[in-house]
């Protein structure tokens, strides 16, 4: 059993540099086994999951309760992949294709070019915010990258891994680091030099808590946690209910309604985790009530 998913934050270059980290293993693991992912639908989904855990909070300016929805729109054979990440570590996705037919893609192709929606928002205040770059091939930590510093103004470094073994992930998680302004360019050269000659995060991740590879990483740049005790548990959490997969039948014109009744009820499965809703005709009948209340 791999140690619990969590997410931890520190400094490092003396203050020039805010770093997020997330070990998201079983997070990852627990998408690919609800989902049926193939390796690669693992790693693409398993990146942008924990890309939504970081982000969101990574730009919650008050803690509080963000989310961030990634929808990656690629014309790849993965078809969309969208994923979404709270402040409190609940993380779910979706993969419309998880299970292509070519064996050898690697994340940029199976996405494929196609554009980026990143939403997010700090329910239930406020309209959530929305905007798009184009997805331009680099994988889904460059995509991002971009995404920070062009619709956030963040100048910051992502790196993410998944690691896939015959029986399942074998590590998943990201770095986000956040470059200050007064960040000095003996302090970002550093840090890009040590980013070029990293490892595979994930397959440090394997080896070591996330702590430890986030310092062997920035190894020379005085990273420092900023409070040990500042853990977030990870985990892949659905918020389905009955009730909201009851609301989008309730929208259906009262003719498709009726036709569900006749033929004894309907199910609803749910895309983020697989777990069925079963409506009876009586359940779909007290719908059409409200109807016509
Ligand atoms: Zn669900």
């Amino acid at each position: 059993m791999t140690a619990s998913d969590r997410l931890i934050q520190g400094m490092a270059g003396s203050g020039d540099f805010r770093i997020l980290a997330a070990q998201t293993t079983n997070t990852v693991e627990t998408a690919r086994q609800l989902l049926d992912l193939s390796p690669v639908a693992a790693d693409a989904l398993g990146r942008a999951l924990t890309g939504s855990l970081l982000l969101a909070r990574l730009l919650d300016k008050d803690v509080r309760n963000q989310y961030v929805t990634l929808r990656f729109q690629g014309d790849g054979p993965l078809g969309i992949v969208i994923a979404e990440g709270n402040i409190a570590g609940h993380a779910r996705g979706f993969v419309g294709n998880p299970i292509p037919q070519d064996p050898t893609l690697d994340v940029p192709r199976a996405i494929g070019p196609g554009v980026l929606t990143v939403i997010r928002g700090t329910p239930p205040e406020g309209k959530p915010y929305t905007s798009a770059v184009m997805l331009e091939g680099g994988g889904v930590a460059q995509e991002l990258t971009r995404y920070l510093a062009k619709s956030e103004q963040i100048a910051s470094a992502v790196l993410l891994g998944v690691l896939n073994r015959r029986d399942g992930v074998a590590a998943a998680g990201g770095i986000v680091i956040q470059a200050f302004p007064h960040a000095s360019e003996d302090a970002l050269a550093t840090l890009e030099a040590r980013i070029k000659e990293a490892p595979p995060l994930s397959t440090l991740i394997e080896k070591m808590p996330i702590e430890a590879v986030v310092a062997q990483v920035l190894h020379g740049l005085d990273y420092k946690q900023i409070d040990s005790s500042f853990d977030v548990p990870l985990s892949y959490t659905c918020t389905c209910s009955r009730e909201r997969a009851l609301a989008p039948i309730a929208l259906f014109p009262a003719d498709d309604l009726q036709e569900m009744i006749r033929q004894g009820g309907s199910d609803v499965v749910c895309q983020f985790c697989g777990r069925k809703y079963t409506f009876s005709s009586e359940d779909l009948l007290a719908l059409t009530a409200k109807h016509e209340a």
